[in-house]
């Protein structure tokens, strides 16, 4: 009887769910929803031999556990996920979040206990993910001072802006004089409305000019959707862990289009990565990430979907796609603006039917006035992309004309 009631409701989802377009049409979304297939049905066969895998603490270093976990699998994924980034089972310490958002928290989070005791001051954009506000309001107190810094019409933040507002902050805080201060740095690698990138050295070097060094500054790198691609692009700097960066996030739906999880990873630089309080006796694991009990099948999915692509082939199709899609544009008079390396095109506002049918995230950006944005996933094509111009053709008259970026 209860299961019949189950059952039911399942059948009423899945009409709902057939009534909506398919995710590929969702083009504002950063998801990879290209040939999910192999995932779905790899973690359905493992689920029907077990149900319940769960992970906690961190995976790395840890050969067995006494339930039943995909740890070899977390660790596995998490180490193919950090080598490009410097990071080995020896300096790093990692585990697989619910999310970017999860593993922004728990940047915030170690980033402060690395600085203890110093209550350090706080620098982050204003096209920081809104993530960094919530793990601001979750650390409240626990800094000297919180700066947003303005960004440049491109999204990424503006270096020159950091030294005035530190200094004006320190002139404030009538700390002994010399009084160095700590920083905990929050660098964007993608924003995620114009996929902009802060210039990690140059915060560093205009860090460094005041006289603070690089002990007593905690960089962490919200990565969730460039994360992925970051290395398959000779152009950007290889920033390291342990050296430009100290902790990094990375959203595991985003370009890899694995289940919703993500990758927390930090340099392991002194003992803040283990805690007595941390230590869980009965199930001899170090918990101290922010959640305890995981899913152990999003390690599973996201090692899947690693293994599915060449993502350098898919890293160039992207770019070939967002050339493509600007080229479209253009012939239709409506203005483009793509970050280097950046799978994400603004626009100027697109009509309402577009902006509802393909999901388009917009807001109003203090540089460019009204302005949504196209990301560009693997599963993105042409013939796409075909589509939306089709469609926009047909209500272009609506746009009011802009111009930026002249
Ligand atoms: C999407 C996003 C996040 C949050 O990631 P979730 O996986 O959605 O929690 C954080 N930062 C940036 C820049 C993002 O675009």
């Amino acid at each position: 009887m209860d299961s019949l009631r189950a059952q039911n409701y399942v059948a009423e989802l899945k009409k709902k769910y057939q009534t909506l377009p398919p995710v590929i049409y969702q083009l504002g979304y950063p998801g990879n929803f290209k040939d999910q297939q192999l995932n779905i049905e790899a973690k359905l066969e493992i689920s029907k031999i077990q149900p319940f895998i769960t992970n906690s603490g961190s995976s790395l270093n840890i050969k067995e556990v006494p339930w039943i976990s995909s740890v070899e699998v977390e660790s596995d994924i998490i180490l193919r996920l950090i080598a490009p980034w410097g990071g080995k089972e020896e300096n790093t310490w990692a585990y697989i979040t619910t999310g970017g958002t999860e593993g922004n928290i728990a940047g915030v989070h170690f980033g402060l206990k690395e600085l203890y005791p110093y209550k350090p001051i706080l620098i982050y954009s204003n096209e920081s993910h809104f993530s960094i506000s919530k793990a601001i309001e979750l650390t409240k107190g626990q800094f000297s001072a919180i700066l947003q810094i303005p960004t440049l019409r491109n999204g990424e933040i503006n270096c020159k802006q950091i030294e005035p507002n530190v200094r004006n902050v320190i002139d404030q805080q009538d700390s002994a004089a010399g009084d160095i201060p700590s920083i905990l740095v929050v660098a964007t690698l993608g924003t995620t409305m114009k996929g902009a990138c802060d210039d990690v050295c140059s915060i560093l070097i205009s860090l460094y000019s005041m006289g603070v060094t690089r002990d007593k500054i905690f960089v962490h790198l919200d990565a969730a959707f460039h994360g992925g691609f970051w290395h398959l692009d000779n152009h950007n700097p290889q920033y390291q862990i342990g050296i430009e960066f100290n902790s990094i996030a990375i959203s595991g739906w985003k370009w890899y289009g694995a289940d919703i999880c993500g990758l927390f990873a930090i340099y392991q630089r002194t003992s803040c990565t283990y805690s007595e309080q941390g230590f869980r006796e009965y199930l001899s694991i170090n918990d101290i990430g922010i959640t305890s009990t995981r899913n152990g099948l999003n390690a599973i999915s996201w090692i899947i979907r690693f293994l599915q692509f060449d993502w350098q082939e898919e890293y160039n199709h992207c770019q070939k796609i967002v050339k493509y899609a600007v080229k479209q544009f253009q012939s239709l008079d409506i203005e483009t603006f793509v970050n280097p390396a950046s799978l994400t095109i603004c626009t100027p506002t697109l009509p309402t039917l577009i902006i509802k049918k393909y999901c388009l995230a917009c807001y109003d950006d203090g540089h460019l006035g009204k302005i949504c944005h196209i990301i560009i996933c693997p599963h993105v094509t042409e013939g796409l992309i075909d589509i939306l111009v089709t469609d926009l053709r047909e209500c272009i008259g609506e746009m009011k004309k802009t111009s930026w970026f002249k």
